[in-house]
């Protein structure tokens, strides 16, 4: 309450000046000099953390569905490394701060002085408020009483008429820096901490979290308790509500859904277990105890999101024959790259993405075959060679600096694809297992550490150019970190079975074959996948049509070959496809899906009032995140 009051307050200071500010002198707002605060040594963090560190929460909340709010309090436990610096700076964003106290050396709580700092600016509101904490001598325990808002911009509420189940669900999405929208803590990857959580929600749902201690049965009164025993940064802290059921998949893993989803998801991810064993023989230990997968609604924005031992994924990769397998090995390797060794800020995501990217492919090539990891890597080359000349050059290249941006932006193909070519081109410099080697001692080296690309780089040259004289030099791996585009030496990936669509297809829109004689049968969804992203357009609207009537592509349920065909759809304006894109895009909030539908429509001649209306109907069952990017591709207001 002081908060607000005080809030109150310096609003009506404010409204007095401007009305009589010709007879009064202005009255100085700015802060005591303990409280002024600038951004960290992370730019899209206010902590401190070179001065004083998080080690341990301990949160303590109560779930409301109706209100739509977690409400309780945190206690942080902090390493004061230099103990003359005499204050905690906390990131938040819409929180509701109700209490500020310290534990004092008899375990008592004892009030603090504590201010909520303002917004920096209007284009970095992102950042939220730093929370200002006056730490006396001697101090290490600070608590946090607070509540947070409905609209935070990390959790989704959902009504039940937006699941499958019918009940209520929440989900947090907390990279990259919106846990401050649920949590007041040090919102920087570069800062690690230990946690236990004891979350109360209601008795007929079951609470959830990216820790250890997740119920394979719903608990009768309601309250859960995890703990998580491994450092982890504030963007993996992940927590869940809904009504979830579990099904095993081996011995230490399985997959929690809601019940309508739930065999079917057991039955598509049953390689589950078999994944991890891969991990292992590849790079070592699985060092997180369990590893289980939580199906969320269609809305979820992402594909996946690797939170550690609980990773998030869409329904929408339930193909119900395996084939997007590649998200699920591609979150079980961020517990390696990512979750173990982490990116200190985002600006070196790459080190996270990339590694991951590459990782999934050794997953995938065990699980399937080389010849399908040489389809993956094709695509994903074509796909990052059409978008490089739309970046600009600061984008273009595997570190970027992010600071004064939105670190949102981050997440665009070059670190995911580029890195991941970036380690292609080096097992293509030393071979495959020495590689191996150099990672495995990698991942051991800076285990549950988070580091920068120079900490990288420095262990690559020490560990791989110099010991392998002449195979690769240090000018060129920084011509990959630091200089735009794809160096002229990178390899390109070849796929036979790619080629041969590639010359099918030429044929058929040359007019020297019938759309019945392409030999289709035996495509995989890869095969399916480059034959559409790479058909001339626009095409006719009889010849979607006749490929309609031949492969039934509007009724595919698999969805990325329906996202492909959709945009097909939309060139064409072809009303089937557009009928389906209608439903697709309230059924499915998954932003690499809405926001370039959306970003489509809005550049045809025919669709922008079209899909501003369908978008104000899928609008309630949209992410904050995936409104924001459908309502900048629409160019419409936030509120609209
Ligand atoms: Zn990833």
């Amino acid at each position: 309450m002081k908060n607000l009051l005080s809030a109150l307050f310096a609003a009506a200071l404010l409204s007095n000046l401007t009305a009589c500010q010709q007879e009064t002198p202005p009255v100085p707002l700015t802060p005591k000099p303990e409280f002024r605060v600038d951004l960290g040594p992370d730019p899209h963090s206010y902590a401190e953390y070179d001065q004083v560190q998080v080690r341990h929460l301990t949160l303590d909340l109560d779930a409301d569905m109706a209100t739509r709010t977690l409400s309780g309090h945190v206690l942080l436990e902090l390493d004061r490394p230099d103990p003359a610096h005499k204050r905690l700076v906390l990131d938040t964003r819409d929180l509701d701060i109700q209490d500020v106290t310290v534990v004092g050396p008899e375990g008592e709580y004892r009030p603090v002085s504590w201010r909520l700092g303002p917004v920096l600016s209007e284009d970095q509101a992102h950042l939220g408020q730093p929370l200002v904490i006056i730490l006396p001598q001697g101090i290490s325990q600070v608590r946090v009483d607070y509540q947070s808002s409905p609209d935070a911009f990390g959790l989704q509420w959902l009504d039940g008429n937006q699941t499958s189940s019918g009940q209520p669900f929440m989900f947090s999405q907390s990279q990259p820096h919106y846990a401050r929208t649920w949590v007041p803590l040090q919102d920087t990857p570069a800062v690690r901490y230990t946690f236990d959580a004891t979350v109360r929600g209601p008795r007929d749902l079951m609470v959830v979290m990216g820790a250890d201690g997740n119920p394979f049965e719903r608990n009768t009164k309601g309250e859960y308790r995890f703990s998580m025993p491994q450092p982890v940064p504030s963007y993996l802290m992940a927590i869940a509500i809904g009504d979830l059921e579990f099904a095993e998949i081996g011995p230490r893993s399985g997959v929690y859904a809601e019940p309508d989803w739930i065999e079917r998801a057991a039955a598509e991810f049953h390689q589950l277990e078999e994944m991890i064993d891969i991990g292992e023989q590849l790079y070592g230990e699985y060092r997180w105890g369990r590893y289980d997968l939580l199906v969320l609604p269609p809305s979820f924005p992402f594909g996946g999101m690797e939170n550690p031992r609980l990773s998030y994924v869409t329904p929408t990769i339930i193909a119900g024959d395996g084939s997007l397998l590649a998200l699920v090995a591609h979150e079980l390797a961020h517990s390696w790259s990512g979750n173990l060794v982490t990116n200190a800020s985002w600006r070196d995501l790459w080190l996270n993405e990339g590694f991951t990217v590459y990782f999934e492919s050794r997953i995938m090539e065990q699980i399937y075959s080389p010849e399908v990891v040489a389809m993956l890597a094709r695509l994903d080359w074509d796909g990052l060679q059409a978008s490089l000349p739309e970046l600009e050059a600061g984008d273009r290249q595997l570190v970027r600096d992010l600071s004064g941006k939105d670190p949102e932006g981050a997440f665009i193909s070059v670190p995911y694809d580029m890195g991941r070519f970036f380690l292609d081109w080096i097992e293509s410099r030393i071979g495959r297992e020495d590689l191996d080697v150099f990672l495995r001692q990698y991942f051991d080296e800076f285990a549950f550490e988070s580091i920068d690309t120079e900490t990288f780089r420095d262990y690559l040259d020490t560990h791989l150019i110099q010991t392998h004289s002449g195979a690769l030099t240090l000018a060129e791996v920084d011509q990959w970190l630091y200089e735009p585009g794809m160096p002229e030496f990178a390899v390109a990936p070849e796929s036979d079975a790619l080629a041969r669509v590639d010359a099918q297809r030429a044929r058929w829109q040359g007019g020297e074959m019938a759309l019945n004689d392409l030999s289709t049968d035996d495509w995989s969804v890869y095969e399916w996948l480059h034959f559409l992203s790479g058909l001339e357009g626009p095409l006719p609207t009889e010849v979607l049509a006749a490929m309609d009537a031949e492969f039934a592509l509007t009724d595919s349920t698999n969805v990325e070959i329906l996202y492909l065909w959709l945009q097909h759809s939309i060139d064409a304006e072809y009303a089937p496809g557009i009928e389906r894109l209608e439903q697709f895009l309230i059924e499915v909030g998954r932003n690499k899906f809405t926001r370039p539908l959306y970003t489509a429509l809005a550049a045809s001649d025919w669709g922008r009032d079209w899909a501003i209306e369908v978008y104000q109907r899928a609008r309630p069952g949209y992410h904050p995140l995936t409104r924001q990017a459908a309502e900048r591709a629409l160019g419409i207001d936030s509120e609209g």
